[in-house]
């Protein structure tokens, strides 16, 4: 979203206070072309000509969003048999999905084998189960190489007591288990965590997986997963991809050199492709004078948009309504009843009651982190795609609160 003439515009001259008037606030919106420029960027960035990228879907789960990624030639990464069930619903190939769970039971294990995706294995136990329920299937293995890194602790799943993939240490334990069980191993898989600026974390992960990968003679692919960081305001140090792309390319090449076959290179990206396509335009419902302090009140809260109160993370926050007027200070806050901080002494265009007020990178684990918390129903979402807006969600109701719910008739119970 840019400032042209004084007035906020989406890609293609969108107005996103004519959305707002139509679709009401607070209001996701998607812009295609920003996910296709990230995902063109991802894919370009590699000379190395067998690379696959794998949308990670929990990111952004709404079924025309993983429809556009389908067309486009992505593969799906998900974490539960339901992102595995959307993905079909979205039309991928069952070989096109990788389904990397953390503590899933046998159950839904079994149904992933039935429905027939990829699968990444993550702990010892399930590698011997394995052995006794589909011992014919073949499965990839998810190592975690013991890097630190990613952005801070909740979104940092690498480090050495992460609940997150199999030790690499433990990596003679599973070549027993696989060797015992007659075990085939297609792939090996890492993911080390979010907002990783660093790309020799990559490299240092390839190498790791490069000397596991010796030990299995079946393998098929090798999976760095994500972690790419996106930029949250101007001049914001980012993922240098490029230079990934062309580090990568050439060790990988050299690797498959080695070992005399060409496995795939694969990436799982959730953030990079679909951060910076969101925004989230809410109301301002009040603007509150303390005697230190001048609020900005908003119709959404960390029920829509839990990203800042839950990661502590950095949205950029504008005046759509009068970009123009002399900024000042704000602190914005949501309509949750705990404390519901979006973002601390913000240099704001002066803000009046009524103005609507867009949060960027809120297209990642936005929509898909929101509740119904304080009885409130989650926003509409809006996807722009080739220079039209349309609605992909419906904002929810009242009614859509209530339908789970079975009403006890008191009086027939006593
Ligand atoms: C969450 C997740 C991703 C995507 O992470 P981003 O930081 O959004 O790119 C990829 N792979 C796995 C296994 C994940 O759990």
């Amino acid at each position: 979203m840019e400032l042209v003439n004084n007035h906020y515009q989406l890609t293609g001259g969108i107005d996103p206070l004519a959305l707002c008037k139509e679709y009401g606030t607070p209001l996701y919106v998607y812009d295609a072309s920003v996910m296709e420029r990230q995902y063109q960027r991802i894919t370009g960035a590699f000379s190395y000509p067998n690379v696959r990228i794998h949308y990670a879907c929990k990111a952004l789960t709404n079924l025309a969003v993983m429809r556009l990624f389908r067309r486009w030639g992505a593969g799906l990464d998900c974490v539960s048999i339901q992102e595995v069930q959307l993905g079909l619903m979205a039309g991928f190939k069952p070989e096109d999905i990788l389904y990397t769970p953390n503590f899933a039971g046998m159950d839904e294990y079994d149904e992933a084998v039935r429905l027939g995706v990829k699968i990444n294995i993550d702990s010892i136990p399930m590698l011997e189960n394995w052995g006794l329920h589909h011992k014919h299937v073949p499965i990839g293995i998810r190592i975690n190489p013991h890097l630190m890194a990613g952005g801070n602790e909740k979104i940092s799943v690498g480090h050495i007591d992460s609940k997150f993939g199999i030790s690499i240490h433990q990596l003679p334990h599973v070549l027993r288990v696989v060797e015992s069980q007659g075990l085939v191993i297609e792939g090996l898989h890492m993911h080390t965590g979010s907002d990783i600026l660093d790309v020799d974390v990559f490299l240092r992960g390839a190498d790791i997986l490069f000397e596991a990968a010796r030990k299995f003679p079946f393998l098929k692919y090798i999976d760095l997963g994500s972690g790419f960081k996106v930029p949250y305001k101007a001049d914001d140090i980012e993922t240098d991809v490029e230079e990934l792309g062309e580090k990568l390319s050439e060790k990988f090449a050299e690797f498959c050199r080695e070992i005399g076959h060409e496995l795939t290179l694969m990436f799982e990206p959730g953030k990079f492709l679909v951060s910076e396509a969101g925004y989230l335009f809410a109301k301002c419902t009040q603007v509150k004078q303390t005697t230190s302090t001048v609020f900005v009140g908003l119709d959404t809260g960390l029920n829509h948009l839990i990203r800042p109160m839950f990661y502590g993370s950095y949205h950029k926050i504008v005046n759509v309504t009068e970009p123009t007027f002399k900024p000042r200070i704000y602190t914005v806050v949501g309509n949750i009843c705990e404390t519901d901080t979006f973002a601390v002494d913000r240099r704001i265009a002066e803000v009046v009651e009524g103005d609507i007020i867009g949060f960027y990178n809120a297209g990642a684990y936005g929509w898909m982190m929101a509740s119904n918390y304080n009885s409130r129903p989650r926003p509409a979402e809006v996807l722009l795609y080739q220079g039209e807006a349309y609605l992909i969600r419906k904002r929810e109701t009242l009614e859509d609160m209530v339908r789970n719910q079975v009403q006890l008739q008191l009086e027939e119970i006593s």
